[in-house]
């Protein structure tokens, strides 16, 4: 079988291989040549979900529980279940692991899919030759770890649930479970299907998970490249301040660190934290400190969507992460119905900060040899230092919403679309940081490519469905249902939040009034 040296790869100055198409198609023919369901991601990468003890690598199959008498006498077994040994073994002997279908089905359409691009990351890439010296009986340590270590969250985002979230756990026990459609055929139960007693391990009690990932972890934290903390809220887990203490104490100047974090937590413990983060992003001991944070609209729209949430507060501690030095703030814009008409107000907001914060590397050398300012509020020599290692400190990523399903942005009207959507990219596209003078300022051509696929997409969507298309009608009244459940359950009024959406959400009660009449009629 070929090694990663009988290939040729197409490599950048720094001597690094490049995710491009050549590149592309040499790893795909290089895991072929092994085997045609060949991953390095099996291998290399996790996500575990310790407060329910479940895992998945990588994060596209289903998850599964990790077997507690697996963990008894080897902790390792985070990493290796039986499930995931099967898979391996099903990888290196020609077959194709039925729980990665998600990948099978993009190649049967002849595209490439995350095997290829995941293997060819170079944290997976390097272990190709080791993997196949080892084949799959060995415990592997994996060099992407992603892990949280309970559901406990002050928030209760209105597209997340219980099993990330005790607050939702407390809503569904009060309130009852989120049905949309209900007294009909047609009826969903979006959330409160979930036993919630048993869901998860409580942030007190007992974890076996937690206690093996503390045996385990320090052996495989010698193979780690990059290491992110999710939740829950991470904040409110001491197994997060516990993780910094022990990267403190145990340097690793390869290792690319992240904590999710939604920034809402009491002023005692955000500043605690700050704290901390101070000492760990100081160059000694990570290779790099990143926070990511969510919103995915502007101001009460933000709240409506992420109840628990002060924008004004997350507005002003985003500010004082970056001025931090050496830590990246990273926003995730979960991108969904109820985001189309303030992400213009969102996004605005974020070129204002990268061009206060982010460093111009070309602009940076003109001050040093002339002496002239030309950062305004904060130079360019200043910025250097608050970026630390990162090429810039102000980010934004915009996945798209696909649960619940009833928020998909897919559902806009052409109002919608032509009011805000279009302004919001064409904004960003004007917006762009530029080689020539202010390089990171504005954003970046993958972003804008990014965004770009969703409004495409969303277009796409609206001028193939029109309005009395079934999926369209009943996607619309759930929709409807929804947002009602949401006001009763948090005490709000949609309209009042929303009132643009007014002729909107008229269509959306039209349509629900449509599918109830419907249903009446057949009896
Ligand atoms: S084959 Fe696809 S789904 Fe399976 S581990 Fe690799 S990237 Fe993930
Ligand atoms: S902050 Fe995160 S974990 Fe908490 S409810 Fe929101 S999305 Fe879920």
């Amino acid at each position: 079988m070929k090694k990663l040296n009988d290939v040729i790869w197409i490599k950048n100055n720094s001597g690094d291989i490049v995710s491009n198409k050549e590149n592309i198609q040499t790893v795909k023919n290089l895991l072929n040549d092994t085997g045609c369901g060949f991953c390095l991601a099996k291998f290399t990468q996790v996500t575990m979900h310790l407060g329910t003890g479940l895992v998945h690598s990588c994060h596209h199959p289903k998850a599964h529980v990790i077997p507690l008498e697996e963990l008894a006498n080897n902790p390792a077994a985070l990493f290796n279940t039986s499930q995931l040994k099967t898979a391996r073994k099903q990888m290196l002997t020609g077959e194709k692991p039925s729980e990665c279908d998600y990948c099978w089905r993009v190649e049967d359409r002849n595209s490439p899919s995350d095997r290829y691009f995941k293997s060819l990351e170079n944290w997976a890439l390097q272990t190709h030759d080791m993997v196949l010296e080892n084949g799959h009986e060995i415990d592997y340590y994996p060099t992407y770890l992603e892990v949280d270590f309970s559901n406990v969250c002050n928030f209760n985002c209105i597209y997340c649930g219980p099993e990330y979230s005790s607050i939702w756990v407390e809503d569904l026990k009060r309130n009852g479970p989120v049905k949309v459609l209900e007294h009909t055929s047609k009826v969903q139960w979006i959330q409160g299907w979930q036993d919630l007693d048993s869901i998860t391990y409580k942030n007190r009690e007992h974890n076996p998970y937690v206690e093996a990932f503390w045996k385990w972890f320090p052996e495989a934290y010698k193979k780690l490249k990059f290491y992110r903390i999710t939740g829950g809220e991470p904040l409110l887990s001491k197994e997060t301040f516990r993780s910094i203490d022990w990267l403190i104490e145990n340097p690793n100047p390869e290792l690319d660190f992240s904590i999710n974090s939604n920034m809402g937590v009491p002023d005692k413990l955000w500043y605690s934290f700050l704290d901390k983060i101070k000492v760990l992003a100081n160059g000694k001991y990570v290779k790099k400190f990143t926070l990511f944070t969510s919103v995915d609209a502007w101001g009460e729209r933000a709240e409506y969507l992420r109840p628990g949430l002060d924008f004004e507060l997350f507005k002003k501690r985003y500010e004082e992460v970056l001025q931090i030095g050496g830590v990246r703030c990273v926003i995730m814009c979960t991108f969904n119905l109820l985001s189309v008409t303030s992400i213009q107000q969102l996004l605005e907001w974020q070129s204002d900060l990268r061009s206060k914060y982010n460093v111009d590397r070309e602009l940076l050398q003109l001050e040093t040899q002339f002496g002239v300012n030309l950062g305004g509020e904060i130079s360019h020599l200043e910025r250097n230092k608050l970026s630390g290692n990162h090429f810039a400190i102000v980010g934004i990523d915009i996945p798209y919403l696909r649960h619940p399903q009833c928020l998909d942005a897919h559902f806009s009207d052409k109002n919608l679309i032509e009011q805000y959507l279009v302004p919001a990219i064409n904004f960003m596209s004007k917006n762009t940081g530029s080689s020539h003078w202010g390089l990171h300022q504005g954003y970046e051509s993958y972003e804008v490519e990014k965004m770009k696929r969703i409004v495409f997409d969303i277009i796409h969507f609206n001028s193939t469905h029109d309005e009395k298309n079934p999926v369209v009608v009943e996607g619309r009244a759930k929709f409807y249902d929804f947002v009602n459940d949401m006001d009763r359950r948090h005490g709000k009024n949609f309209l009042d939040v929303f009132p643009e959406f007014k002729s909107f959400y008229e269509k959306c009660r039209q349509n629900k009034n449509d599918i109830l009449k419907e249903e009446h009629k057949l009896k």
